[in-house]
């Protein structure tokens, strides 16, 4: 089973704290759509098996109307074998969920929204520069749940001031308005972003990485207070509600990324697209794919299998290990293991090596701690 990602690049405003790939001006959309499809087309024998679920991501991808939708739909199911019941999930801002709009999409294949909520209080939202305000956090939130029941949002703890108090009424205001998923991220400080600007000039205060400890731990235990898994470190869902695609990244499925700066994982290689999107127009224009790739080294693959399997509640399984990468790569992991189990921050249930709940928050420094340097 595979996952198609497609990237959809543009955005109504730059939030402060964003570096992903998008572009504030629409004046090319209709063209990137067609360029989509011309490379949907173009890579339809890449994916091995059929394609479980799709995920519209972005940028913002409920800036697409029912015929950019109408239109990409029409590509893949003429061009890629689907499961009968496929998630598909949109990504969509809480100010582009008026009925009209989810009423369109409640007609497409669409069957699962991802909204951009982040937080249900003003000063967060103005801090960030998010386009929408905290009544249309929740407003949104109630029109979509006419038309959708599986509804996952995004909030973001660690921002600047954000007491915990505040913290805890945005997770209590998610419980209150029954969202089966939710996927929480701590505000990082990219470079080259407004908000490392803001902080370096001192107009908005550093980010605290003691609070956003304090943060996620009561985000941890709210969520399984009420009967959500955190089944990977940033995402909480409701028994039979885990996000498909998240899990396929996570445990290491294949995936085909396509649109501007869209990331693909198939058998070993790993490939990805130009994060421009006149270049990316441009060369599907001229029938080429505007795509970087490598292959995959047995070390390569081993530190991929560590770093997402940590953060998962599967974990890393010490056979698989074995098995798939060899007898030294187990050895190598089970010496560099000693020192965090004898911290308590990583425990061994059988054959399966996971974070403990002191870990958890370090699984990606723990991670890199078991990374194979050299071995081939
Ligand atoms: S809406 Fe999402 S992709 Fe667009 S600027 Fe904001 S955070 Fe970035």
């Amino acid at each position: 089973m595979s996952s198609l990602y497609i990237h959809i690049p543009f955005c109504k405003q730059a939030c402060h704290y964003c570096d992903f790939h998008f572009s504030t001006s629409l004046k090319h959309k209709d063209q990137l759509v067609e360029a989509i499809g011309k490379e949907l087309s173009m890579r339809k024998n890449e994916l091995p098996g059929a394609v479980e679920n799709i995920y519209f991501g972005g940028g913002t991808p409920s800036l697409l109307s029912e015929s950019d939708l109408t239109s990409i739909f029409e590509t893949i199911y003429a061009h890629y074998e689907v499961v009968e019941y496929p998630e598909i999930t949109l990504e969509a801002n809480p100010d582009d969920l008026d009925i009209s709009y989810l009423q369109m999409l409640s007609g497409t294949k669409v069957n699962r929204l991802s909204i951009g909520v982040q937080s249900f209080f003003e000063e967060d939202l103005k801090l960030m520069n998010r386009a929408h305000n905290a009544g249309e956090a929740e407003s949104s939130i109630l029109l979509a749940k006419q038309f959708f029941d599986n509804i996952s949002i995004d909030l973001i703890y660690g921002i600047p001031e954000m007491s915990v108090e505040r913290w805890q009424a945005n997770l209590s205001k998610a419980l209150e308005l029954g969202i089966p998923h939710i996927s929480s991220y701590a505000l990082t400080v990219e470079p080259n972003t407004a908000l490392k600007q803001f902080i370096d000039k001192e107009i908005i205060p550093p980010v605290d990485d003691d609070l956003a400890k304090l943060h996620f731990d009561i985000l941890v235990d709210t969520m399984q207070r009420h009967g959500f898994e955190n089944y990977e470190f940033s995402n909480f869902g409701k028994p039979g509600y885990f996000s498909q695609n998240n899990t396929a990244y996570w445990t290491g499925k294949f995936y085909l990324g396509i649109g501007p700066s869209a990331h693909s994982f198939v058998s070993s290689t790993r490939s990805w697209n130009i994060n421009n999107n006149s270049k990316y127009i441009k060369a599907l224009e001229a029938g080429e794919l505007p795509a970087e790739r490598e292959e995959l080294s047995r070390t390569d693959r081993y530190n991929e299998y560590i770093m997402t399997r940590l953060r998962t509640q599967w974990g890393v399984d010490l056979k698989v290990v074995e098995t798939e990468f060899g007898l030294n790569y187990a050895a190598y992991l089970m010496d560099h293991i000693q020192a965090f189990q004898q911290q308590g921050l990583l425990k061994l249930e059988g054959d399966i090596l996971k974070v403990t709940g002191d870990g958890k928050f370090l699984s990606d420094g723990i991670a890199s701690e078991l990374f194979m340097l050299n071995l081939k």
